[in-house]
């Protein structure tokens, strides 16, 4: 009776198991290949989550038994503590020996070991991964690389287990031998252009804040090189070239250039957009994400990277979050770098999107998904090489503007008097100048008020503003004095623009009493040595206006300087 029952447990186990490799992926047929084979659709998965199997039940029937077709399209499976096998075949059905590859994409995973086998027979082995030393690869590769040699006829079977902290991404393709070396070396070159470009944008950006000294260039370098290097680690670069025999430090770099990335990318953010002036709680919320994640530095050699993987994404989601919300908050306070800034996240996030969703599982392992993170973030970093172009040249032009009366001011006016004065010692140039004091202006806030005075300051910019023309141009040159540079004005335009000037003033009843006076020079009045000697001629003409009674225009003279000018020297009175 146990006979049969032993009988009947063998054929059922048969029948099961030829059920089962009924159902088995087929072989990947190979007779000469030369182009690219896609090895996912011929993949077999098994989740061994208690780590029951080992190398012993490879070729045993119960354990190919519980193997499944990859039903789903791709073999990403997020975050998983499991072990994953997995099974695929390659058949040499040409009558010459061929030599594969077979490649696995990601390179971030902590332990690949692999057996091939040849029949029954186990023909190679290897243990690598991320986590032993590089030269554990049979290639050396910032990708895990696998060389076969299939005889003619010949059916070989791979087994690979991944086990890994991070998620678990496993791409698989086969490759002739003529197909690897140019995916390889195109591949390589545009990781030297990638990366060349970081370099690049990296030493315009140290000469920038050498000539410049603004801070968002200073946290802007550091948000490249940390978030440069982090990409070389995440690509497996900088596994193969800068620590290869160091691989746990590597597993822990990874989460530090990371967080050191974030935490300048908030510093940068800030900075870009004034955020400080904007929205105090942003400015507050992003200096409490900067203390959360500096301990995490800390902790990070002692802990892992398996531990903090989890937090880590938490707080990088955070961070997003509070980048877009900067931007937007900046956008909408009308911040002109802004819109740079917001293009520069759109176009990352559609990258770490398409990336995210293939790492999970969620869309197929193509080139888009693969190295859509990458090329977001290239794009990201040229959009936000302009937003700091616009910023820089926003806060240039408010550092020469007035508040008050929205002219240009002194620091502006010495700039450009200088300029101007040297083009004007050429013979045939032309440069006038006029400087105009509000007269008696201390008795006008005495009587009406500070705040009064302001507004009529205002108004005067207003006036000036509007009555003069290209190539002219008015400045606040401090209190209530103004100046006006002339160039390619002759002396006779000079002074009856300033004519009419004193007479707007004069007439606008919105100006009250005010009435201004003004000093005209021009380049051709005397031998000026120096800018600064033709801004005091014009200095003086303006004092023999005021001799001469105030609210008139008076030239210079050059021998005015010895003998004081009489009250009927100015060259126009009021009417
Ligand atoms: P004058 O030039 O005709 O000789 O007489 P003044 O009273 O204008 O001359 P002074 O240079 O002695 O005084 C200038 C006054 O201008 C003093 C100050 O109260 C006023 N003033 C300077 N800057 C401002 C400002 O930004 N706002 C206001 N409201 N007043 C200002
Ligand atoms: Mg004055
Ligand atoms: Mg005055």
């Amino acid at each position: 009776m146990a006979f049969w029952k032993l009988m009947l447990a063998s054929l059922c186990f048969a029948l099961l198991t030829l059920s089962q490799s009924v159902q088995a992926a087929a072989p990947v047929e190979i007779d000469g290949l030369r182009s690219v084979i896609d090895v996912t659709p011929h993949l077999d998965i098994l989740e061994d989550t208690d780590y029951q199997f080992s190398e012993t039940d490879l070729r045993d029937a119960f354990f190919d038994a519980r193997f499944e077709p990859l039903y789903r399209g791709a073999a990403n499976y997020g975050f998983s503590k499991s072990a994953w096998w997995v099974r695929f075949s390659v058949k040499n059905s040409g009558d010459k020996a061929d030599k594969v590859t077979f490649k696995l994409d990601y390179p971030l995973l902590d332990y690949v070991d692999v057996w091939v086998f040849s029949g029954k027979e186990l023909i190679q082995s290897w243990e690598t991964g991320n986590r032993r030393a590089f030269d554990s690869r049979p290639i050396g590769h910032r990708d895990f690389l696998f060389p076969l040699t299939v005889e003619a006829g010949e059916q070989q079977t791979i087994y690979m287990r991944v086990r890994t902290d991070g998620p678990v991404n496993i791409g698989l393709s086969l490759y002739g031998q003529h197909s690897l070396l140019p995916k390889i070396e195109l591949e390589y070159l545009a990781f030297g252009a990638y990366f060349g470009g970081f370099l690049l944008l990296a030493l315009c950006i140290s000469l920038l804040y050498l000539v410049d000294r603004h801070l968002a260039f200073l946290y802007y370098l550091t948000y490249i090189l940390s978030y440069s290097s982090y990409m070389m680690a995440f690509n497996g670069l900088a596994f193969q070239y800068l620590w290869p025999d160091a691989p746990e430090f590597g597993q822990i770099s990874r989460p530090i250039l990371l967080t050191l990335s974030i935490i300048f990318l908030l510093q940068f953010s800030r900075s870009l957009l004034g955020i400080k002036s904007l929205s105090p709680f942003l400015h507050r919320a992003v200096t409490g994400l900067q203390l959360v994640l500096m301990p995490i530095l800390l902790l990070v050699p002692f802990v892992g990277y398996g531990a903090l993987v989890m937090p880590l994404a938490i707080l990088n989601l955070v961070a997003l979050g509070l980048v877009l919300a900067m931007g937007v908050t900046a956008h909408l306070r009308g911040e002109a770098a802004a819109r740079y800034y917001l293009m520069a996240w759109s176009v990352f996030l559609v990258g770490l999107l398409l990336y995210l969703l293939k790492v999970f599982g969620l869309l197929p392992h193509n080139f888009i998904t693969h190295y859509g993170f990458q090329v977001g973030s290239f794009f990201e970093f040229i959009f936000l090489s302009a937003a700091l172009g616009v910023r820089v040249k926003q806060l240039r032009h408010q550092s020469h503007i007035d508040t008050l009366t929205g002219l240009a001011n002194r620091r502006h006016f010495d700039e450009e008097l200088q300029a101007e004065f040297n083009v004007s010692s050429r013979p045939e140039a032309e440069l006038s100048l006029l400087v105009i004091d509000v007269d008696n202006f201390k008795d006008f806030n005495d009587q009406f008020g500070h705040a009064a005075g302001d507004e009529i300051l205002r108004h005067l910019g207003e006036v000036f503003n509007t009555q003069i023309r290209r190539p002219g141009t008015a400045y606040r040159y401090g209190g209530e004095e103004f100046t006006v540079l002339l160039p390619r004005t002759s002396k006779e335009a000079a002074i009856l623009l300033a004519e009419r000037l004193r007479e707007q003033v004069a007439g606008d009843p919105a100006l009250k009493t005010v009435s201004i006076s003004i000093g005209v020079v021009n380049c051709h009045d005397s031998k000026f040595a120096t800018a600064a000697d033709f801004f005091d001629a014009g200095d003086e003409a303006l004092y023999r206006a005021k001799d001469a009674g105030r609210n008139c225009v008076a030239t210079y003279r050059p021998q005015a300087k010895d003998q004081p000018a009489p009250a009927s020297a100015a060259d126009t009175a009021p009417a």
